[in-house]
């Protein structure tokens, strides 16, 4: 069962995803060719820090703990890529997915980048990406249950003739950053089954689309982490934290104002 917020919870859950916005700006700020994904790691890692936030994925639970502050996916790369030496070059995209928890509460958020130019089929696929996590959250203020906004998005997504990828769904947030309710980015059987949830003020959820340009299945990469589009083409991954207040969906990832990408 999801666990709803009072609306003074969601004001210390705003102060997270801030920081999680100012650590995605800062690690934004550092990419272009030549450097590496441990580097920007690194500079998210010490933002936290400095801040006084704790980073939620180091240590997260896995084939290994998950070693770093951050996960960098870089072009067929969907989630959970490990930060390394790999350096960046012009052309690639690189998914930066980041979480901290301030005084107890939680914020989670990712975005993709480019690196320079790039291939201008890739900069659709970003820009179906961040429209179909805007749309969702549009979505959230005038749908009274979670499975008609995720209709939505596998709609829109289709209609692009890309794929929403099915193995990875968002999530409940709140003191911990995987809660109750699965927040999937299509109608999934779970959703069918008894998943669905109403949109109601207090509900959080982090909403992260992850769109494929070819096929939807992914595979694990031999680092045990790493998931990469089966057939290596490329995928991109927005997400936002969101809350349900009195007067609709409010981003706790977003700018100090209110600027979501
Ligand atoms: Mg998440």
């Amino acid at each position: 069962m999801e666990i709803l917020r009072s609306p003074r919870e969601i004001a210390e859950m705003r102060k997270a995803g801030l920081l999680v916005w100012e650590a995605l700006e800062q690690a934004a700020s550092l990419i272009q060719p030549g450097i590496s994904t441990a580097e920007i790691d690194a500079e998210i890692d010490r933002f936290f820090a400095a801040h006084g936030a704790v980073p939620l994925f180091k240590g997260v639970p896995g084939p290994v703990p998950f070693p770093a502050s951050s996960c960098i996916s870089v072009n067929d790369q969907v989630v959970h890529g490990i930060p390394g030496p790999r350096k960046l070059v012009e052309g690639d995209i690189i998914s930066i997915d980041t979480g901290c928890k301030l005084n107890g509460w939680c914020g989670d958020a990712a975005a993709t980048y480019a690196v320079g130019r790039i291939h201008p089929e890739v900069r659709r696929l970003l820009e179906v990406t961040r429209s179909v996590l805007d749309l969702a959250i549009r979505l959230m203020a005038k749908c009274t249950r979670w499975s008609q906004v995720a209709y939505e998005m596998e709609a829109y997504v289709k209609k692009n003739r890309f794929s929403v990828v099915e193995a990875f769904v968002g999530h409940g947030i709140g003191r911990e950053m995987h809660e109750d309710p699965q927040v999937p980015n299509f109608v999934s059987s779970q959703l069918r089954r008894s998943g669905d949830f109403a949109l109601v003020p207090g509900l959080v959820i982090a909403v992260e689309p992850m769109v494929n340009m070819g096929t939807k299945r992914v595979r694990t990469q031999p680092d045990r982490w790493t998931q990469a589009t089966a057939d290596g083409r490329a995928s991109a991954h927005f997400e936002h934290t969101v809350a349900m207040t009195e007067s609709g969906p409010s981003v706790l990832t977003a700018g100090p104002n209110g600027e979501t990408w």
